[in-house]
């Protein structure tokens, strides 16, 4: 058993991404409804564990606000005044599909205050490992502007944090997020000092973003690793991935701290994508990093919460990772898995594996 600490605020919850439909805003034929991107599946994860008792086992830490000058670290100081400004009128998009409500300033600070907060705690020894269920997620906010639900990249100022007030010299950051982590990407193309490996579902949001030769740029070149999967890659292509692309690329980095951008939305349920992940693919994926973090950085593990937007599968997603994470295991089994996460179409099939293959020839992995 581990000490994990979990980080979460009641703030996060009430972040109004405002009306939508899946990600578009209403206009025309477009009727409002609830935005995907809603409290709910990060709530019922958070219901889920009290109601298994694992949330009793964890160890609460509470979040506080990241600094104006922490999130210069990356962003520019004209996008935070915009995020403000939006944030005290009554909202607005604060770029690309990325909805600022009444008071999301002050939760997004806290957001990335809450990823700042599990990285402080596991470096200086407070806590084996912890999983921060942050809101507004971070990983698509590029220096300038908010993209895709994220106003501010909570995973690449926690990043920056540990390096330039922790001292770490060498930090990790995996984006299993569905969706390509191109503001993270773009805070560390041209940085050896941090390595980024996103696993995403190919050719999707944002477009044009996470191909295989895109390696980094300068003293960075090689420490940015893509793998963009074929749609309905499940978990079998995923732990493929893991075993020969971030296996290696880790054992040849050798991190003092993995950060994992934890989005759940290449789960088999998911509005917003089209993967077939489930609950085990994810404690197995959580295995392969702990395991890694064992061996390069004494278990120092971050989970950031990213995406995730089946309200009734990610909490089983979300609960698996946890489990993992603290080796306590619950009674909670996966009640979908039975049924759904058994097909016989859910293995490593040969374009996916060809895909890897391509992924492990450009970074000499093979
Ligand atoms: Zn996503």
């Amino acid at each position: 058993m581990r000490k994990t600490a979990f980080i979460c605020d009641e703030s996060y919850f009430w972040h109004d991404a405002g009306s939508a439909a899946l990600v578009l805003p209403p206009g025309g034929y477009i009727q409002p409804d609830g935005s995907a991107e809603s409290p709910d599946s990060k709530r019922r994860f958070k219901s889920l564990m009290e109601k298994s008792g694992l949330y009793d086992k964890l160890s609460l830490i509470k979040p506080y606000p990241a600094t104006e000058d922490q999130l210069k670290y990356f962003h520019t100081g004209a996008h935070i005044e915009n995020v403000k400004k939006l944030s005290a009128s009554g909202g607005g998009d604060c770029g690309a599909l990325a909805m600022v409500g009444n008071g999301s300033y002050e939760i997004a600070l806290m957001a990335v205050g809450g990823a700042i907060a599990a990285v402080e705690a596991v470096v200086k020894g407070k806590c084996d490992n912890a999983y921060a269920l942050t809101r507004p997620p971070g990983h698509h906010a590029v220096a300038n502007m908010g993209m895709g639900y994220c106003i501010f990249n909570n995973a690449a100022i926690a990043a920056l944090y540990a390096r330039k007030e922790l001292g770490l010299e060498r930090v990790m950051v995996i984006d299993w997020d569905v969706h390509h982590g191109n503001g993270t990407e773009d805070a560390f193309y041209k940085d050896p000092s941090v390595l980024f490996v996103s696993i995403h579902q190919e050719k999707y949001f944002p477009a044009g973003r996470g191909e295989i030769e895109h390696i980094g740029e300068g003293e960075g070149k090689g420490t940015t690793v893509n793998i963009p999967l074929p749609a309905a890659t499940g978990d079998a292509g995923y732990i493929y991935a893991l075993e020969k692309v971030v296996k290696p690329v880790t054992d040849k980095f050798k991190p003092q701290l993995i950060i994992i951008s934890a989005g759940q939305d290449a789960n088999m349920f998911d509005p917003s994508a089209r993967m077939m992940v489930t609950s085990e693919g994810y404690r197995k994926m959580t295995e392969i990093m702990r395991n890694l973090a064992d061996t390069h950085c004494g278990g120092k593990l971050v989970a950031l919460h990213e995406g995730g937007y089946s309200t009734a599968y990610v909490p089983f997603c979300c609960h698996a990772i946890v489990e993992e994470m603290s080796g306590i295991k619950t009674d909670v089994e996966d009640p979908f898995f039975p049924v759904y996460g058994t097909t016989p179409y859910n293995v490593l099939h040969d374009h996916q594996k060809a895909r890897v293959d391509e992924v492990c020839a450009v970074h000499a992995t093979a």
